[in-house]
């Protein structure tokens, strides 16, 4: 394929994702989120542009567009490719959908031929947790995690996440009929990065080997309100102090730290007057690694040292723990084999750690899964700003259909992805 025909390709790939955009809840900005009217329009776009391949297309229970290309034999194994259709409010028009559109043009660029395994491409219905403060509502019901707790969670409007399913025409008694077919033995995930890091390096693709795991907690310094004016300086107990004292040694900490992110994102002190001393200040922690063992030790480091600076100051700290989510790694046959195909592709590969949490983690509870991350230009996302290079999606393209052959010249393929499940599920075990 010449360059100019790869350069096309790119540019209707950014362009579908430009005219998914326009189908929004709000007039100017992009909002789409679990099941509103304009997911319908994007289920229309999507399925006209796999009419041509001759592909069935259905949507599930959970309202997740899905479309398989079969496999060259009927008993051939599936490979799922996919992605988040929903959006955050004023949204850019790549976070999810990126991933979505990209698997229909791989489907589009085998032109008809058949592989050993069959593609099932997935638009999840919901993933960014707006609607319903709930995430991946779409990817559960791939996996089995859809449940009656979480069909109950009701929105603003206090309609439920199962009234949102039946309100789309769509029965909620056929959840169970959303979960991943059994012949289902990897899912792969193309998502800009949404960070800086691969355009810090120059690199356009990156192998994801992990998502982080979080903590996230409050963290409370108690001290002693007082009069601003006639408390000497050697004689207070300021909250707002040791707070400040504390910030600065968690951004130090983390800065020394290898591949650790830790934050501190909120704070309030009370009373809150120009002219009193802060009897308390309350803030937020939140701390993110690859290694759950690496993270943990953070944490308690961190808050040692929170004892430390109040106990020289005559404070007292307590602590809240809001969330504690695991670190999910990605399968290492995949990650490998995506490294593999991005150097295929022309392109030096990198690993790296997503510092955001993915569908890919929640199919990961299942079958092996992988990430290809984009370069995210300026490093910007949930954003209209946000954007991606052509010459990037060309990348990625190639990646993507080098993947494809890689895994079907791979005799090995079905056998070691659904192996290397059964270690992944092992060590997921041994961890628990
Ligand atoms: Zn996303």
């Amino acid at each position: 394929m010449g360059q100019s025909a790869k350069t096309n390709r790119a540019e209707q790939v950014i362009a579908r994702c430009r005219k998914l955009a326009m189908f929004s809840e709000d007039t100017g900005t992009l909002k789409r989120t679990f099941l509103s009217a304009p997911m319908v329009d994007v289920h229309q776009e999507i399925k006209s542009w796999l009419e041509p391949l001759g592909m069935q297309v259905w949507i599930d229970a959970a309202g997740n567009f899905r479309a398989l290309y079969p496999a060259a034999e009927s008993s051939g194994p599936r490979l799922l490719i996919g992605s988040h259709l929903d959006t955050v409010p004023d949204a850019g028009a790549f976070d999810g959908i990126l991933g979505v559109v990209l698997g229909v043009t791989l489907l589009e660029e085998l032109r008809g031929r058949r592989l050993a395994f069959g593609i099932e491409v997935v638009g999840f219905s919901e993933e960014e947790g707006v609607r319903f403060g709930r995430p991946f509502i779409g990817s559960r019901a791939l996996v089995g995690m859809l449940d009656d707790e979480l069909l109950n969670v009701v929105d603003g409007q206090g309609i439920s996440v199962r009234d949102a399913i039946r309100n789309f025409g769509l029965d909620c008694e056929q959840i169970s009929e959303a979960k991943l077919s059994p012949d289902t033995v990897a899912y792969i995930e193309f998502h800009i990065e949404q960070g800086p890091v691969l355009e810090a390096l120059g690199k356009p693709l990156a192998a994801v080997e992990a998502i982080a795991g979080q903590s996230r907690l409050q963290i409370v310094f108690d001290g002693r309100a007082n009069h601003a004016g006639t408390t000497p300086m050697n004689l207070r107990h300021d909250a707002i102090a040791g707070a400040a004292e504390w910030v600065l040694a968690v951004e130090k900490f983390a800065q020394k730290a290898n591949n650790l992110v830790a934050t501190v994102g909120k704070i309030d002190a009370k009373p809150g007057a120009t002219n009193v001393i802060a009897g308390q200040a309350s803030m937020t922690l939140d701390v993110r690694h690859g290694s759950d063992d690496a993270r943990s030790r953070a944490v308690q480091e961190l808050i040692a040292c929170a004892h430390e600076i109040a106990q020289r100051r005559g404070l007292s700290v307590r602590k809240n723990v809001l969330l504690e989510q695991r670190a999910v790694a990605m399968d290492r046959f995949l990650a490998g084999e995506i490294e593999r195909a991005i150097a295929n592709a022309g392109c030096e590969p990198h690993r790296m750690v997503s510092g955001a949490g993915h569908d890919a983690m929640i199919l990961a509870e299942k079958i092996p899964a992988g990430m290809i991350f984009l370069r995210t230009p300026g490093g910007i996302s949930h954003d209209p700003a946000e954007s991606v290079a052509v010459e990037d999606v060309e990348k990625a393209i190639e990646c993507g259909m080098r993947l494809l052959d890689q895994f079907a010249s791979s005799p090995e393929f079905c056998k070691v992805a659904s192996e290397s499940s059964n270690t992944v599920s092992a060590e997921q075990r041994d961890r628990a």
